[in-house]
């Protein structure tokens, strides 16, 4: 193992390999763009090499996959050459959606060691996921029902089992897996290494850690850093959005603020080297700025910056570490940071000497409580905003060719293009004339959007718009009982389509639910397409969604648990359909 980096002037990688990590693993780090650990990743990775037991209190977009998959990975670069053909760690996760991006990581940064990670969740077939085991694996990472049955069948065994970690374990208990959990906790060695994250603490979290886990370490996330009464002065906007569509609702979002001067923030040289070239195309001017480059290059970056030949500088948080440019007016979060003193430090970059700055954030459905997080560290408010639809956008274009134009008629002067209206006027009507006049200089205002992004982009919002197709008769005037739809008595066909399932959502028009936030949800969690959803009937108290049957099991496990509307949502078959 060694603890030098040999990136020479580069800011990377050492911040990994002083944890104690694998060269290798520090190399695969630096190639996925990551230039130091986050706050988590630090405290985490040392005493989880060490093979301590631990709870650590993180939300999603904190880096906590990687804190807890670097130290599982390390024993394999510690073991190479005597590999074992069963699995030596168990990753258990609430969602198919969870199992499948946390073994998608721990494959990414495990690649040097060609980690074998296989994701195991209900809905997929037995067959398949006992083959996989069967060819050897190191690591599982999956949803705790369907281990439970191959442990059931006898089809896996966990006797070679080092480390279990419990990710998003309040989620799993929301989900009601408790008893799969002990059970498949009981069917480990008592030896094992035991890591529990999750976002929140209950009490009944706090019963599984006395029950399960030795003496650990416990860590969380920094107490808030704001000093009193030297919160900046920073209007704070944040815009739900789905994952595809950030890089679109930022365009939108840049358009209607118009700012000065922008820092916009990302996780890794990668994303900041993609982003710019995606602004670039846009016709933003935009530069990178990250730690991948010389002392020369970024001084010259800033410069740019600051003197107005350039709009935008995509960085990430190690790059801009300590910078101060008078004419920043906006920050944008466009990836969360991992930690609260890192939001506070981004948006401190605005609101200084006493200018008013804008900080604005894009974050994903599922990383919202890093958001409450990040409100706690700053004392103040962050406004959710609705990311303009092409309509707003048009409309605020017309706002101003209104005022220019009125500009230009207070300033008067027209008399050199008067002889042009006078021609017009003998064939048409004059404010015909005035009208295509403003059509011109409407249309000079339009810069290139890529026309086949949606009007309105999904954030709880539906991918496809065909996809919800609301009963007008039933979303009018919902029934009032709380324990199923009225039925029969009015128009319309009330029993799911060909091949289609009814799902029960307890939750409805009373709650604020609309049709496009369950498909948002089912979309965004269940990772199904807009156009697999049927029919959406809303009542006051629940609601009623169609779904293709094959992929009713994946819808129900992925939104259990979730919340819509700041309600938690339970879903189930409507059995009466
Ligand atoms: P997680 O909280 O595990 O869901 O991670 C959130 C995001 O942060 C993922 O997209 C990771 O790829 C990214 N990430 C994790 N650790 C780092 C790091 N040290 N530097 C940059 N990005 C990271």
């Amino acid at each position: 193992m060694t603890n030098v980096t040999e990136s020479g002037s580069e800011a990377t990688g050492g911040g990994f390999a002083s944890l104690g990590l694998d060269e290798r693993l520090v190399r695969a780090l630096s190639e996925l763009g990551y230039e130091e650990p986050t706050p988590i990743q630090r405290e985490a990775i040392p005493p989880l090499l060490e093979r301590h037991d631990l709870l650590g209190q993180a939300a999603t977009g904190t880096g906590k996959t990687a804190a807890f998959a670097l130290p599982i990975l390390q024993r394999l670069a510690n073991r190479d050459g005597n590999r074992p053909s069963q699995p030596f760690a168990l990753t258990l996760v609430p969602t198919r959606e969870l199992a499948i991006q946390v073994a998608e990581a721990m494959h990414r940064y495990g690649r040097p060691f060609g980690a074998t990670v296989l994701p195991i969740y209900g809905g997929q077939s037995f067959g398949q996921q006992i083959r996989g085991i069967q060819r050897g694996v190191d690591v599982i990472v999956a949803t705790p029902g369907r281990i439970l049955d191959h442990l059931r069948r006898e089809t896996l065994s966990l006797d070679t089992v080092e480390t279990v970690v419990l990710d998003e374990a309040d989620e799993m208990l929301d989900m009601g897996f408790i008893e799969d959990i002990e059970a498949i906790l009981s069917s480990t060695p008592e030896t094992r290494q035991t890591v529990l994250f999750s976002a929140t603490l209950p009490p009944r979290i706090h019963s599984i850690v006395k029950r399960h886990l030795k003496d650990p370490r416990h860590i969380q996330l920094a107490a808030p850093v704001a000093p009193k009464g030297e919160a900046p002065r920073v209007r704070q906007t944040a815009y739900v959005v789905q994952r595809a569509f950030k890089m679109a609702a930022l365009d939108r979002v840049l358009d209607l603020e118009s700012p000065g001067a922008t820092l916009v923030f990302c996780r890794t040289r990668n994303e900041v080297d993609e982003l710019t070239e995606a602004l670039s195309s846009r016709g933003y001017r935009t530069e990178a700025l990250h730690g991948g480059m010389s002392q020369e290059q970024r001084e010259r970056v800033l410069k740019k910056l600051q003197s107005g030949a350039s709009d935008l500088v995509v960085a990430t948080d190690v790059a801009a570490r300590g910078l101060d440019i008078e004419r920043l007016t906006h920050v944008v979060n466009y990836d969360l940071p991992s930690a609260p003193d890192s939001y506070v430090h981004r948006i401190g970059r605005v609101g200084r000497a006493g200018r008013e700055g804008v900080a604005i954030t894009l974050l994903q459905p599922r990383e919202h409580r890093l958001l409450r997080i990040f409100e706690q560290a700053t004392k103040q408010k962050i406004e959710i905003g609705k990311v303009p639809t092409l309509a707003d956008l048009r409309a605020q274009r017309l706002e101003i060719t209104r005022a220019a134009l009125r500009e230009t008629l207070l300033a008067g002067d027209l008399e050199s293009v008067r002889v042009a209206v006078e021609s017009l006027a003998e064939e048409f009507d004059l404010s015909d004339i005035a009208a295509a006049a403003v059509k011109l200089a409407f249309e000079a205002t339009e810069r290139a959007v890529e026309n086949d992004e949606p009007h309105e982009l999904p954030g709880f919002e539906p991918r496809e718009r065909q996809a919800f197709r609301p009963r007008p008769e039933f979303a009018g005037d919902g029934p009032r009982e709380q324990n199923g739809p009225r039925r029969g008595g009015r128009g319309g066909d009330r029993s799911p389509g060909q091949g289609m399932v009814r799902l029960y959502v307890n939750a409805g028009r009373e709650a604020g639910v609309r049709p496009q936030d369950l498909v948002g949800a089912i979309t965004g969690e269940a990772g199904i397409a807009g156009n697999q959803i049927g029919a959406i009937q809303l009542a006051d108290r629940f609601s009623l969604v169609d779904v293709s049957e094959d992929l009713a099991e994946r819808v129900i496990s992925a939104l259990n648990g979730r919340k819509i509307r700041g309600k938690i949502i339970r879903l189930r078959r409507d059995r009466e359909a």
